[in-house]
């Protein structure tokens, strides 16, 4: 290889490079990006996307956890105007040095996509806009709208923390290598005010991990099986409208909050 030649794809770093300009021009325009605009991109791989960000952006922070991808983008340095490289993994580089305001532009490493979303929506205050490439079928559990197959967990906790826009669907062929899986492209606002506070919210995240912990059982079953006190169960439903045989999947956010504020100590 000379030293020009981009590292062959590690598949378990989730490699899979764009080689489509038409979705690289796709993502950067969803992100509406304006010339004093900082931009996050995680994992800028062999730098497609990051030079397009560039192009448009006032500042670009590119963190990739490779260091021969790493060291590539360094020696075209050059090319890329008004960007900092960091070799660090993204799931533990400290967010909140980042700039307030940071829009978030990334075709994400799939096999850390759901992880690195809380990630990034717990620092939604400093994130105001993600544009984000994950797979399709996580798109779909993103949007998903109570009463659906796809909604759960996911759905419920990115809700709450944003508003939520499939934007485009994106064939593998768009990758080399091509990944196993559809993608797509996703725009999520976060939501500017916050319906608990800080205090109210860590109640509300351990109800929804509980009520979708067993999806099959009723959501009285379920919370019974992860150590909530089913008594105080029959009431605090029929107080929100909501049958003693309901099932996490048919609640909607608003009635989680309601929940939880009702269970609250
Ligand atoms: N942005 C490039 C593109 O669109 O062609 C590459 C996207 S590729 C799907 C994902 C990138 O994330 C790879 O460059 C991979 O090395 C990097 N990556 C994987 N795990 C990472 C982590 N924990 N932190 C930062 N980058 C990571």
């Amino acid at each position: 290889m000379s030293q020009s030649d981009p590292p062959a794809a590690i598949k378990r770093l989730g490699q899979n490079f764009l080689i489509d300009p038409n979705i690289v021009r796709k993502i950067v325009a969803s992100a509406a990006l304006c010339s004093n605009d900082s931009v996050l991109e995680i994992g800028p791989g062999r730098g497609i996307l990051t030079e397009a960000l560039c192009q448009t952006a006032g500042r670009v922070t590119a963190i990739e956890v490779d260091p021969r991808l790493h060291a590539y983008l360094s020696e075209r340095q050059t090319k890329f105007p008004h960007l900092t490289l960091i070799l660090d993994d993204a799931m533990t580089f400290p967010l909140e040095t980042l700039p307030s305001g940071t829009v978030v532009v990334a075709n994400l490493p799939y096999y850390i996509s759901t992880p690195l979303l809380f990630r990034l929506l717990k620092h939604r205050d400093r994130f105001p806009r993600m544009v984000l490439m994950l797979q399709n079928e996580v798109a779909d559990r993103l949007v998903a709208k109570p009463g659906t197959p796809d909604y759960g967990l996911l759905s419920v906790m990115a809700q709450y923390a944003a508003d939520i826009t499939k934007v485009f669907k994106v064939s593998a062929n768009c990758f080399r290598p091509r990944p196993n899986v559809g993608s797509a492209v996703v725009l999520l606002q976060a939501k500017q005010r916050r319906e608990l506070s800080p205090k109210e919210e860590p109640a509300f995240t351990a109800l929804v991990k509980a009520a979708f912990a067993h999806r099959r059982k009723t959501l009285v079953n379920s919370l019974k099986d992860e150590g909530y006190d089913q008594t105080l169960w029959a009431e605090t439903l029929e107080s929100c409208g909501l049958s003693p045989t309901v099932r996490a999947e048919v609640i909607s956010i608003s009635q989680f909050i309601e929940l939880s504020r009702r269970i609250a100590p």
